[in-house]
């Protein structure tokens, strides 16, 4: 496993493996790494030799200050972690300096509706923040496919959009979203819970499991009720928001359609730590 963490090093790095025909594999990650981003790398080594594993928390796509200084920090660890991949995986984790050039700030993208509810609409300039830093990764890097968790689902759609709007030469893959055996999606920010909030966090995901069930019986607007009653009465856990959504166009569900694909979105606070999940409701 290489650690690499300037531009010049990788690119040095990646041409020699491109000029044998070798075809390269990103996951770009925040670090912290755990079976989620592993689950990610796996699926990306059995379509690529080789995969760049980015480790970088990003300034700017934080709009909550205390968010950016606690996010956990640990590349010693994760070199551990990663390990095992040998010379399968380069880890490239750059300065913020390397990566944006001085020049720390958010490009500004026209996402369209993608960007206007949930994450876009509870994180004002979040997918900015997004878009410019996987512009700059991608123009390094060069993947010839990236691989993103559906875990963080309307990133992934927005991943897509950015692609298109910076006419990148690379294929966007989503994974499934990898959990604990009781529900909880794995997250690095789990790492921040106390015992207790991680014996009511795995709720997020019954409560998801709930919508799916039920939603060929009742409306979105009785199911939403529903769940927002269900936090109203938990002790631990704040709701933000829950909404039922088109998985293509993320545009709220009013009048079920045929042929259509839906989706439930969450995040919950427990604490001062946010946690986001989501789930295929009819596919
Ligand atoms: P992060 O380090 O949280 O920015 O995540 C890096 C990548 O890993 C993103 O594409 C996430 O969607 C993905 N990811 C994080 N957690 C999970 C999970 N539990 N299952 C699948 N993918 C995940």
């Amino acid at each position: 496993m290489h650690l690499i963490k300037t531009k010049t090093q990788l690119q040095n790095l990646l041409s020699q493996k491109k000029k044998k025909g070798i075809t390269i594999g990103f996951v770009p990650t925040m670090g912290a790494l755990h079976k989620g981003h592993a689950s990610l790398i796996d699926f990306a080594l059995t379509k690529h030799k080789l995969v760049v594993v980015s480790i970088f928390v990003n300034p700017t796509q934080f709009n909550n200050a205390q968010d950016l200084e606690k996010y956990p920090r640990i590349l010693e660890q994760d070199c551990q972690f990663l390990a095992t991949y040998k010379d399968k995986v380069i880890i490239y984790a750059p300065s913020a300096t390397d990566l944006y050039g001085g020049n720390i700030t958010s490009k500004s993208y026209n996402f369209g509706d993608l960007e206007k509810v949930m994450e876009g609409e509870h994180r004002p300039g979040h997918f900015n923040g997004v878009g410019t830093v996987l512009n700059l990764l991608f123009r390094e890097v060069m993947p010839d496919e990236a691989f993103f968790g559906e875990k963080d689902f309307q990133q992934l759609l927005i991943v897509k959009k950015l692609v298109r709007l910076e006419k990148l030469p690379v294929t966007i893959t989503g994974c499934p979203i990898f959990r604990q055996k009781d529900g909880l999606a794995m997250s690095s920010r789990n790492a921040r819970l106390t015992p207790d909030q991680l014996k009511a966090a795995p709720f997020i995901y019954a409560s998801l499991q709930t919508t799916r069930k039920q939603f060929g019986e009742k409306s979105a607007l009785e199911l939403k009720k529903m769940i927002e009653k269900g936090y109203s009465l938990h002790e631990g856990l704040d709701l933000e928001y829950f909404e039922i959504a088109n998985a293509q166009t993320l545009k709220p569900l009013s009048r079920k359609r045929k042929n259509q694909k839906y989706r439930a979105f969450i995040a919950v606070f427990a604490g001062e730590i946010r946690l986001i999940d989501n789930i295929a409701l009819n596919y």
